[in-house]
């Protein structure tokens, strides 16, 4: 059993995790599917009503990440951002075969919805003003904090941010994990290489072209999961990361309805049966819902 913790920085998560023993675990198990709303009403003109007519909705949300979202072997993306995703449709009277999950790594969430190729983002998304000048966010669901990957027994002795200088890092180009080793902790190209999914950088730490992978703690978590033998954390996370639903500019009924959504999905127990059957299968803490952070913004 491995610990990992979360330092003060990221309280509201308060999230004490533990890795299981269970290594290997490709993100395949059923899930069973959350609760679909059979007649649904919404004000006419609301967004709401425009989805529940359409009978149908589609998702950005990630391919690469175990836990939160993973297209395996099933073919079918899983994990807890996937199962939000469901539960807000199953509100709005959409069944989980009439989504459409579309692949949107960390670059393309505001573009997608800006040009509203997809009607929502549930990717692992951190809320921030930056992305906020561009498009709306409801939530939080969850809160992480930016961690780094190291290879097993840490050879390079990485010990937090501040040791990535001079050393080789990994990360993901359009994430707050990038920017972060960028603006506050001076990376530049000749340390930081930029690619555009997570699995690219798990691959060049496990060849040895880079000394570290940095993102979330909840996303490096999983990589540690499938793969004991070779990753570990450094277990120090040094930001705050909270998860926010991304959808177009100027949809605040949306908002305001996916926030009900996800205080009554803590009251009916869905929230709770959603993150056991996805991340807490390596992380024990089931989350507190985060307050929510309004819509009128
Ligand atoms: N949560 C961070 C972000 O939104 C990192 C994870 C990701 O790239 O999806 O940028």
């Amino acid at each position: 059993m491995r610990s990992l913790r979360l330092s003060s920085l990221a309280l509201t998560a308060a999230l004490a995790m533990t890795m299981t023993a269970c290594g290997g675990d490709d993100g395949d198990d059923e899930v069973a599917a959350p609760p679909v709303d059979t007649a649904p009403e919404f004000a006419a003109g609301s967004r709401m009503a425009e989805l529940a007519e359409a009978g149908k909705i589609t998702v950005g949300t990630k391919f690469d990440q175990p836990l939160f979202g993973l297209k395996g072997l099933s073919g079918e993306p899983e994990g807890f951002d996937v199962e939000i995703a469901k539960i807000i449709a199953g509100k709005l009277g959409i069944a989980e075969d009439d989504i459409t999950f579309v692949e949107s790594v960390s670059a393309n969430r505001e573009p997608f919805l800006e040009q509203k190729r997809v009607d929502m983002v549930v990717a692992t998304y951190t809320i921030n003003d930056k992305r906020d000048m561009v498009v709306d966010f409801a939530g939080p669901y969850f809160q992480a904090g930016q961690d780094i990957l190291v290879a097993k027994g840490n050879p390079k002795g990485i010990d937090g941010p501040e040791s990535l200088k001079g050393k080789k890092t990994c990360s993901v180009a359009g994430s707050t994990p990038a920017e972060t080793l960028q603006t506050e902790y001076g990376l530049t190209t000749a340390d930081l290489q930029l690619v555009d999914v997570y699995t690219k950088c798990r691959d060049a730490l496990a060849n040895g072209q880079v000394d570290a992978v940095s993102t979330d703690n909840v996303i490096l978590s999983g990589y540690v999961d499938a793969a004991p033998d070779d990753f570990e954390l450094v277990g120090k996370p040094f930001t705050e990361e909270p998860y926010g639903i991304g959808i177009p500019e100027g949809q605040e009924d949306f908002c305001d309805f996916i926030n009900e959504t996800l205080a009554e999905s803590v009251q009916d127990g869905s929230f709770e049966e959603a993150f056991k059957a996805t991340a807490g299968k390596v992380i024990d803490t089931v989350p507190t819902l985060p307050a929510p952070r309004g819509c009128d913004k």
